[in-house]
């Protein structure tokens, strides 16, 4: 179906919409680039995570990244990681280790991949995986909201806000 002639009067037309651009929303963009459809990205903040969140993938995420191409970016801003690492929980950065978490990394280092897990955190691999998405041609609009759709028998029609100017735009 050719899209912008069935919906002439929109401000701009896309095959895919995702609204969020964090984890899901970059790597949701980034596979369908690699598939060759287009998709536009609108994310209320201003940027990629601030807050470390995640703090791991599995070996079989990394596969997965493997397969989309952003594998060796990611390896290039992650930190060491080796079957005798370990998390510990602390008083404070100066304090007692109270505890440690992670004893069993068998969803890390396994026999079963080719592909080793990594302790990336989210507020790194964001960046990364924004630049590789960037890179693939997606169209990423940081700073825009979507504030509501309907459906109808031809597709969707969402409202984006502008968050620094608040005009919307019919997608
Ligand atoms: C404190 C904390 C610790 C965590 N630790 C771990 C961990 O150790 N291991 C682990 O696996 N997971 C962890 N998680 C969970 C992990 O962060 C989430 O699973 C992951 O972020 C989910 O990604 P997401 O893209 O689906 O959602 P989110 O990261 O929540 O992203 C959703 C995005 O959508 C945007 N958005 C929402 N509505 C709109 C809208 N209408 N228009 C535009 N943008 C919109 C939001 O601003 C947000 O950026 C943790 C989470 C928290 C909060």
């Amino acid at each position: 179906m050719n899209i912008s002639s069935h919906h002439s009067g929109y401000d701009e037309t896309t095959p895919v919409l995702i609204a969020g651009g964090s984890l899901i929303g970059l790597s949701t963009s980034l596979f369908l680039s690699r598939q060759g459809i287009p998709s536009l990205l609108v994310e209320r903040h201003a940027g990629t995570a601030i807050h470390p969140r995640l703090a791991s993938m599995t070996a079989r995420s990394m596969e997965i990244f493997r397969a989309a191409g952003v594998e060796a970016a990611i390896r290039q801003v992650e930190p060491p990681f080796s079957l005798d690492s370990t998390v510990p929980l602390v008083e404070s950065l100066v304090g007692q280790e109270v505890d440690h978490y992670m004893d069993d990394f068998s969803a890390y280092f396994t026999n079963a991949s080719p592909v080793q897990g990594s302790l990336i955190a989210q507020d790194v691999l964001e960046p990364a995986l924004r630049a590789q998405v960037e890179q693939a041609g997606a169209n990423l609009r940081y700073g825009a909201e979507l504030i509501g759709f309907e459906q109808d028998e031809e597709g969707v029609t969402a409202t984006v806000r502008e968050l620094s100017s608040g005009t919307t735009r019919q997608v």
